[in-house]
């Protein structure tokens, strides 16, 4: 083991597979900081290992503390698959190198990645995606896209309900803050490696208030970086462009879900999702991982790419302040896929010299450390600051908020909105009078039509006359209170108001 060769005190001793891993450090340097890892599930352990012997080859200077996360974690019982303890590491160390983990399926598992990157308040997931043709194939050999996804909010803040027998809903939750620190961190990073475009996916033709919201944050930070273009393409379009043409795109910035989705294929069509890196950063910590999971189908075969998880310990030296090391550790791993020694996911007969295991994929880029690529470009990092650092969110001034209606969801069996509406305006009070019924977002009345399909979920719409006269909660409570009592089983409301006198909520369709 390349480890226990050559260091001699052990603070580590690991046992999966029927081997003994010792990591040992008392020949290295003074550490200068202690880095918390986890050798997570199914090729963590194998990729964790190629990177951490790579790491400490090339002199990197850190402590390590491990902690235990993932399947066996869940196991216990533990729901966000951390054991508490394990938040003294990552609170004290604010630095983490993860390798994946399995996330168990079904109810009463909450995933583990989304709990760290939202305790933490990681805000920002840089995903570098870069071909590395003609060594590793790919349609795209001029591809460098950086995807700066945004990490805590969107359909992830987990906020789901069962309303009905029928339906189930997820909050998508996008504000401000968010949208400012991921923006803002977009362009830092742009400026800092030399970018020239950022380029914001949303999908605000259809979600106005939520998307619409990100792509005018987008609008109004552009404007203050004049040396860097900017432009807006709807995700749809934008995913489509970046899997024919990804030349075309620099540095993208895009909510938490559209930001998981076209990473994984960035990564994939750049030559394998087994090559890119994640830096999950915060004001407080980050955490440095694969893109990708945590393979079951290859663990413990000594076949997996270690490649992705490497890159990300790369970012983790800038982030730590060793960027000679950084620069030292990717520049090796070019020259070793320049020299063709590839693992089996991306190796080619004809193109590739070896295909090699992860094991022994890691000892040919500790050989190469020192060396250069001679056709790839180098990678230059000495000068790297340690962090991008962003403005500060500042809160502004409070909107004036008026209550002038509010949309009550019903779980109601029956299907005809008449009969509902007819049910529902016994209940009304004249300056809040139902105007507007829908099924599943579509106006189903007044004047719905017959082919439009009804679920049980209905929302519908009170809304005072004249938009800018303020009702009150206790008229809300009132509606409630006579709805409740016709039969109807209401399962929640939304308050409708206007800020600054503009509505902050959408038409139904078809309204
Ligand atoms: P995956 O990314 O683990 O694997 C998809 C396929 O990609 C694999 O079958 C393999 O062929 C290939 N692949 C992935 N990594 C590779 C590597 N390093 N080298 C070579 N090939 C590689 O995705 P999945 O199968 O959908 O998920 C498996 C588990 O991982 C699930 O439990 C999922 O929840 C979890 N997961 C964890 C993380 C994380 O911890 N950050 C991220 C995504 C998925």
């Amino acid at each position: 083991m390349y480890l226990s060769a050559c260091y001699n005190t052990i603070v580590r001793q690991k046992n999966y597979e029927s081997e003994t891993i010792m990591i040992v450090t008392s020949q290295l340097p003074k550490p200068r900081q202690t880095v918390t890892i986890a050798f997570g599930d199914g090729i963590g352990p194998e990729i964790m290992d190629a990177t951490l012997n790579i790491l400490m080859a090339a002199g990197a200077e850190f402590d390590i503390d491990i902690i235990e996360i993932g399947k066996s974690v869940y196991q216990r019982g533990f729901s966000s698959g951390i054991e508490p303890s394990s938040w003294d590491s990552l609170r004290s160390t604010r630095v983490f190198l993860k390798a994946p983990i399995t996330t168990p399926q079904g109810g009463g598992f909450k995933s583990l990645n989304v709990t760290i990157r939202k305790s933490l308040d990681l805000y920002a997931n840089i995903r570098p995606c870069v071909a590395y043709a003609p060594f590793v194939k790919t349609r795209h050999p001029a591809m460098n896209v950086v995807i700066v996804r945004e990490n805590e909010e969107d359909l992830y803040a987990g906020i789901e309900h069962r309303q009905t027998d029928e339906v189930m809903q997820c909050l998508k939750l996008i504000t401000r803050p968010g949208c400012e620190k991921i923006v803002r961190y977009a362009f830092e990073y742009a400026k800092k490696y030399g970018r020239k475009k950022v380029t914001c996916l949303t999908k605000d033709n259809i979600m106005k208030l939520t998307d619409g919201l990100f792509h005018s944050v987008f609008d109004e930070i552009a404007l203050l970086h004049p040396d860097i273009q900017n432009e807006h393409m709807i995700i749809d379009i934008g995913a489509a462009r970046l899997a024919d043409t990804p030349e075309m795109f620099d540095v993208i910035v895009t909510p938490n879900l559209y930001g998981d989705i076209v990473s994984d294929i960035a990564a994939q069509i750049a030559g394998s999702v087994g090559m890119a890196p994640s830096a999950n950063i915060g004001d407080h910590g980050a955490m440095f991982e694969a893109i990708h999971g945590s393979a079951p189908d290859l663990a413990g075969q000594n076949v997996a790419n270690p490649s992705g998880l490497l890159l990300a310990a790369v970012q983790m030296l800038i982030h730590l302040g060793q960027p000679s090391i950084a620069e030292k550790v990717h520049n090796a791993w070019l020259r070793t896929i320049e020299d063709g020694i590839h693992t089996f996911d991306i190796y080619t007969e004809g193109s590739s010299h070896q295909c090699l295991g992860t094991k022994e994929f890691a000892e040919s880029v500790i050989v190469r450390l020192g060396q250069i690529p001679h056709i790839l470009a180098p990678v230059k990092y000495r000068e790297a600051e340690q962090k991008i650092t962003i403005i500060p969110y500042q809160r502004p001034p409070a909107l004036s908020k008026d209550l002038v209606g509010v949309d009550v969801f019903l779980h109601w069996r029956e299907k005809d909105p008449k009969v509902l509406a007819q049910l529902l305006q016994a209940a009304q009070e004249t300056n809040l009078p139902l105007t507007m019924v829908t099924n599943r977002g579509v106006k189903v009345w007044p004047e719905g039509l017959a082919e439009t399909f009804c679920t049980d979920h209905w929302r519908c719409r009170f809304l005072s006359p004249l938009s800018a006269h303020k009702i009150s909660h206790a008229q809300i409570l009132g509606l409630l209170t006579r709805i409740s009592e016709t039969g109807l089983d209401f399962i929640k409301c939304e308050n409708l108001c206007n800020f600054d006198g503009q509505p902050g909520f959408t038409l139904g369709q078809g309204q």
